[in-house]
């Protein structure tokens, strides 16, 4: 069965063509500016060089046509034709307390999508947009929708309540949802298969840190809390977002700067975080550069980014009443040996020992990286946030046709 994966902002589309008999990519690629002139298609066919095309896409119909021209292109293409595509999975961002698990999109679906819409505006009317374009271009084709936020529907209600007035929750379901559910739920189930051990025996942390960041407590194999709350703004410090903050910031600093709610809002999700602190940069490598550079406020940058991680770790641990393995993933958790070593030093206590040589390695795989009979092991697991959106669509299908 091959399963196309498709991730639709308002601008963008990636996607990902699997053979799920060996679970291979067989095509990857983005089309970008969408709706504006000039938009871009790249196209990366596996074992063939990149492709990459300049022209006028619209809306996102023209896109996903664009995308199956390049998937039935027979110098580049991957297939041979459009109706090779048994699926398509979908990530999508907010699935509010609708889904706890990926669905196969049905009406139904679409419309609690659609009332999601004010929970995740810039997010879900971009899904929708991908969804309706795959009807158009390959009617009758099933499809698959993955939530980030599905994986912590299991969140227990001291979790995920806000002590505000409660009427809010019933009203405006004011909680925590937590993201990157997809990509803390790979990666605990790949820590669990490295250290042969069922995931619900295991106490675990995941840091998913990239541009955007959060942490997991895992506890039964189940998310027990995360740092990502109603919106992806709350918890870690993040490339360009602030994470937690004294809430009684924010009118402060609307009435002495006079900023109006739009403004603030960017504020806070665009210009705060590392590249606020450091003034230099939201990307870690250019950050980590400056501060080897003696850069003083990239320094700082770094310091308060790792130390936000670690008191994430500290209250997780507590709050399982232990810990037995930390994973990181994600651009920063994969690639930054130096975060990693800021994150677990001083963690000792807990029972984290690191080693600095395994630490160091560059490698793709999932590894441990704490010295032998370390009481926490930690490890870092590569995210494939698509591939289990592409094992999830493919068994929802399966499971369609045999019942
Ligand atoms: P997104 O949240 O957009 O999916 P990614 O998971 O791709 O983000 O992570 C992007 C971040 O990863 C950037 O801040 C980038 O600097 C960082 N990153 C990538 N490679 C490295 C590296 N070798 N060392 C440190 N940071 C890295």
């Amino acid at each position: 069965m091959k399963v196309l994966v498709i991730n639709a902002g308002s601008s963008s589309l990636k996607y990902q063509l699997y053979d799920m008999t060996d679970e291979s990519v067989l095509a990857s690629g983005r089309v970008e500016r969408i709706g504006m002139d000039s938009s871009i298609v790249t196209h990366e066919p596996a074992g063939k060089p990149e492709v990459r095309q300049v022209s006028e896409i619209l809306d996102h119909v023209t896109a996903v046509k664009r995308v199956m021209e390049m998937l039935t292109n027979p110098e580049f293409g991957a297939i041979a034709h459009m109706s090779e595509i048994d699926a398509v999975g979908h990530r999508v961002v907010h699935g509010g307390e609708a889904f706890s698990s990926s669905v196969l999109v049905t009406l139904e679906v679409k419309l609690e999508i659609r009332k999601l819409f004010d929970l995740a505006p810039l997010h879900n009317p971009a899904h929708m947009m991908g969804i309706s374009a795959v009807e158009a271009n390959l009617p009758g084709v099933p499809q698959a929708v993955v939530f980030d936020t599905a994986f912590h529907q299991t969140m227990p209600n001291t979790s995920y309540l806000y002590p505000i007035p409660t009427v809010l929750y019933r009203r405006h379901q004011v909680r925590r949802y937590g993201f990157h559910g997809t990509s803390h739920s790979y990666v605990s189930a790949q820590a669990a298969a490295y250290l042969r051990k069922p995931l619900e025996s295991l106490k675990m942390i995941t840091c998913h840190i990239g541009n955007g960041a959060s942490c997991t407590a895992i506890l039964n194999g189940k998310s027990y809390d995360t740092s990502m709350g109603m919106t992806p703004l709350e918890g870690l410090m993040m490339g360009t977002r602030s994470g937690d903050l004294d809430p009684a910031i924010v009118p402060f600093v609307m009435n002495k700067e006079e900023l109006t709610l739009n403004e603030v809002n960017s504020m806070l999700n665009k210009h705060s975080g590392m590249l606020a602190v450091s003034g230099i940069s939201s990307d870690m490598r250019e950050v980590t550069e400056a501060m080897e550079e003696g850069d003083k406020n990239a320094k700082l940058a770094f310091d308060m980014y790792c130390y936000r991680v670690k008191k994430y770790i500290g209250s997780y641990a507590a709050a399982m009443n232990g810990l037995d393995v930390l994973v990181f993933t994600a651009g920063v958790g994969e690639n930054s040996a130096a975060l990693r070593k800021a994150v677990c030093e001083g963690i000792t206590f807990l029972g984290i020992e690191l080693d600095d040589k395994r630490n160091a390695e560059r490698r793709k795989d999932t590894r441990e990286i704490t010295v032998a009979g370390s009481k926490v092991k930690v490890l870092v697991v590569p995210t494939n946030e698509e591939l289990l959106i592409a094992r999830d669509t493919f068994r929802l299908v399966k499971q369609s046709r045999t019942s």
